[in-house]
């Protein structure tokens, strides 16, 4: 086996540059997996812009949503076969803290995320997994598919573990791009009534439509707020999900959500601080949740990504070669060619 691999690396803010790195070595308990598909996330794309608001060392091997095949095993893991197909989780919680131990890994403060505090990521011909890591797919199942189960069990935390429907309830999604479109997806497997959604990309509102949105909103065309009052006679929706990441979008967020509604804050704006209506929260009595990545939803993303139930061609617009991850990442940043979620195959 090589003892070389190629890595697409972040050298600094919107440049990526093709380097040798050594092929890393599973230990106890480890695998190592050739990769095959990674998908690229908006928290990829935070880097890439430069917008993170913490001290961050590069180059930055970034990519945590991936799927590939197991090329060695490492000492105690005879019993996994080389070429195994899996889906792979970015996230090794710890185990051991209070959180781990009720369950609630999502929040594990001591989690080794991919591409996250130093962590490696997957933007590279290899990568070491635990094997509590991995989801092994289906044959039918092709990588790039498998490489989405990440971002929908996020939707699927949002809406089944977060939101906790009570069935047909009304939605606003706002953004949708990937995050925004899988948090429509999942209120849509819940029963959610009706499901309204805003972006500036006409393509992504197509995505949206394609995906059950009852309704799409052009956010440069005027207010979504409007627009929602308007089809729900003033009253608002039950469950607000801000999934772009703007600042004025989180802040329209509470205007938009009925008496008793909840929202959803799961896109990164650029910046740690902003001003919200907190009178508008209080009148209607608000539930204001903030998301962190997703926990227990792994098997069903799969199990929803294998049957067919998600049309992920309605996600997967554009496919790159590793050695484009530079024009992969500013398509993405630049929204051209109606972009939803670009993959990386290997
Ligand atoms: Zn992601
Ligand atoms: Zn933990």
């Amino acid at each position: 086996m090589a003892e070389t691999m190629t890595a697409a690396l972040l050298v600094e803010p919107g440049h990526f540059e093709l380097r040798q790195m050594p092929v890393p070595a599973p230990g106890e308990g480890e695998v190592l997996l050739r990769v095959r598909a990674v998908g690229i996330c908006g928290s990829d794309l935070h880097f890439f812009r430069g917008l993170t608001q913490r001290e961050t060392a590069y180059p930055l091997l970034l990519g945590h949503e991936f799927a590939g095949e197991v090329a060695r095993v490492g000492p105690g893991m005879a019993e996994v076969q080389l070429g195994l197909r899996v889906a792979c989780a970015p996230d090794r919680p710890c185990g051991r803290c209070e959180w781990c131990r009720k369950g609630e890994t999502n929040v594990c403060p001591d989690v080794r995320f991919a591409a996250s505090h130093g962590e490696p990521g997957c933007l590279c011909d290899y990568f070491v997994a635990h094997a509590t890591q991995l989801h092994p797919i289906a044959e039918r199942v092709a990588f790039e598919q498998a490489a989405l189960f990440e971002p929908v069990a996020t939707g699927l935390h949002i809406v089944e573990n977060l939101v906790r429907p009570a069935g047909g309830e009304s939605y606003a999604v706002m953004g949708a791009g990937p995050d925004g479109l899988t948090a429509l997806f999942a209120a849509r497997q819940n029963g959610a009534s009706k499901v309204y959604v805003s972006d500036l990309v006409p393509e992504r509102l197509g995505a949206a439509e394609a995906l059950g949105a009852t309704a799409t909103f052009n956010a440069a065309e005027g207010s979504f707020v409007e627009f929602i009052l308007d089809r729900t006679d003033g009253r608002g929706v039950d469950v607000v999900i801000e999934a772009a990441g703007a600042p004025a979008a989180i802040q329209d967020t509470f205007h938009a959500a009925a008496i008793h509604g909840r929202v959803v804050v799961l896109g990164i704006p650029p910046v740690d601080e902003l001003a919200l209506d907190l009178t508008a929260a209080r009148r209607r009595e608000l539930t204001l949740i903030a998301a962190r990545r997703t926990v227990g939803k792994y098997g069903r993303a799969l199990e929803l990504i294998s049957s067919g139930a998600l049309d992920t061609d309605t996600l997967i617009t554009h496919r790159f070669p590793l050695r484009d991850t530079q024009q992969a990442f500013e398509r993405v940043r630049d929204r051209r060619d109606g972009i939803v979620k670009g993959m990386i195959i290997l």
